[in-house]
């Protein structure tokens, strides 16, 4: 999908690449993998593809869209682009040569910003030194607990010019969260029917590290039956900082 986004930090997505698999408990609820099935179902070109039904789902098995690599271009006004809002750009079935192309694509459209989220942090640092690193590519990864801080250290080490965590669906405290060479944390709870709860004060403690480290903190939402059932007000305020921006 290469449109408006209602997700509150970014304003569009891209998705050059669809489908994914489910590698950790952050994924339970992927609400992409309930999406393409939908989307498969109404004869969505793009999710017609099934993955593995342990890990995946009907139309969401990992499929690259070449034709896809062309919509940044056609976007004249700038945008802040969320990459890869259905699948995981650093999957293993997502061939290199592709990443490369994905990568030229945000390079030659410097207009853009682009915020890269992923799971497969191993393979991200693995592969980072083979790609160029344009000032328009946030790089970020996803940690819902403390078994994932892994992912932090990977990141840490990829020559990005921002790096951000993705503290959502939060599900347990993050305590002594590695924030040197991290610009940004976004926390946000889970939403859905099956939505697990979010302690405040594990979303304060994120906001007391983050404040504590100056890196700019954003709140995302509570979460719960809908994306916007708990409003997203932390103790009295929204918290919407950005990387080099106030909030
Ligand atoms: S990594 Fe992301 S897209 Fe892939 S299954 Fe997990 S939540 Fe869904």
């Amino acid at each position: 999908m290469a449109d408006k986004s209602a997700i509150e930090w970014t304003e569009a997505t891209w998705n050059p690449t669809t489908g994914c698999d489910r590698v950790s408990a952050g994924c339970d609820h992927c609400y992409a993998l309930t999406l393409a099935k939908r989307l498969k179902a109404m004869g969505n070109p793009k999710y017609q593809n099934d993955g593995d039904p342990r890990t995946s789902g009907p139309g969401f098995g990992v499929t690259v869209h070449p034709d896809a690599l062309a919509i940044p271009y056609t976007w004249k006004r700038p945008r802040v682009v969320f990459v890869n809002s259905m699948s995981d750009l650093f999957h293993a079935r997502v061939p290199m040569d592709f990443i490369r192309e994905v990568f030229d694509v945000m390079a030659e459209t410097p207009h853009h910003t682009y915020q890269v989220l992923t799971k497969r942090a191993h393979r991200l640092t693995r592969i980072a030194e083979k790609l160029e690193w344009p000032t328009n590519v946030w790089m970020g990864v996803s940690v819902e607990s403390p078994h994932h801080y892994d992912r932090i250290h990977d990141l840490a080490k990829v020559p990005a010019a921002v790096r951000f965590l993705s503290c959502e669906p939060l599900l347990a405290e993050l305590p002594d969260l590695p924030l040197e060479g991290i610009d940004w944390v976004i926390a946000g709870g889970e939403s859905g029917f099956q939505a697990r709860p979010v302690d405040p004060e594990w979303i304060r403690d994120i906001r007391d590290q983050c404040v504590r480290a100056r890196t700019p903190f954003f709140f995302k939402q509570w979460g719960g039956t809908t994306s916007k059932s708990g409003g997203r007000e932390l103790d009295g305020r929204t918290w919407n900082q950005m990387p080099g921006l106030a909030g």
